[in-house]
């Protein structure tokens, strides 16, 4: 076994355990060795499809009860740039994309600022379903949900996230620290560098601080491109 395939393997049992626990449900082990290669199968679809398809049906968490669609997370499966939010909102539970309402539109704006289009990163949250009434995710349900975007990260490899928002930052550093000492920095999460910033909802609230997020949003870039191989 080559060690990129020893990788993966470790990669996809970890993020299985934390999943399913000792229990294993493996359809057959065609599709197995397709997901462990990241490549299509059968049918066309991507890993990252096929992975949407399997999970998208999630009642794990009681959200799964009151959303009225899952959000898996929406871009370029291959992009290098990966945001994170917290949850769907409103308009996301309906329409079944993520930052697809005010939020999203600014994100968009902002991501422009920068000279990135939305088809060029990839974005997520970390909840699938939407918070009745937006209310902050309980813990249990970031547990329960969060293997599903840590296999999806797994998946797209992004050379470096951007955690939106408090709640993102927080569960992917496992931290407590407010966003005064979570920005300007740069953090790594399972070897990706990670940078933090406002969430856009919160920047639609507090105009003042558009320009600070946008800062970020360049940092962040600029950190990418620094690793990139000249
Ligand atoms: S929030 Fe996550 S764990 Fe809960 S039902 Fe939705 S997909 Fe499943």
């Amino acid at each position: 076994m080559t060690d990129s395939l020893r990788e993966r393997l470790e990669g996809f049992l970890r993020w299985y355990h934390d999943l399913y626990g000792g229990n294993w449900y493996v359809e057959n082990r065609e599709t197995l060795e397709a997901l462990l290669r990241g490549e299509a199968a059968a049918g066309g679809d991507s890993a990252l499809e096929q992975f949407h398809r399997q999970i998208q049906d999630c009642t794990r968490c009681p959200l799964g009860k009151t959303r009225t669609r899952f959000v898996f997370g929406s871009g370029n499966e291959n992009a290098e740039i990966m945001l994170i939010g917290e949850a769907p909102g409103r308009d996301e539970d309906l329409q079944g994309q993520p930052f697809v309402g005010r939020s999203g539109q600014l994100l968009t704006k902002m991501l422009a600022r920068i000279g990135l289009k939305r088809q060029e990163v990839y974005i997520a949250n970390i909840l699938k379903c939407r918070p009745p009434n937006n209310r902050n995710p309980e813990p249990a349900e970031v547990d329960t949900c969060l293997p599903y975007l840590q296999r999806q990260i797994e998946m797209i490899q992004p050379k470096i996230l951007i955690a939106l928002g408090k709640v993102a930052a927080q569960t992917l550093l496992g931290s407590e620290a407010g966003m005064a000492g979570l920005r300007n920095r740069l953090w790594q999460y399972r070897n990706i560098p990670l940078i933090v910033t406002f969430h856009p909802a919160y920047l639609l609230r507090n105009e003042s601080a558009l320009e600070e997020g946008v800062r970020d949003l360049q940092f962040a870039l600029a950190q990418y491109q620094k690793n990139q191989p000249r």
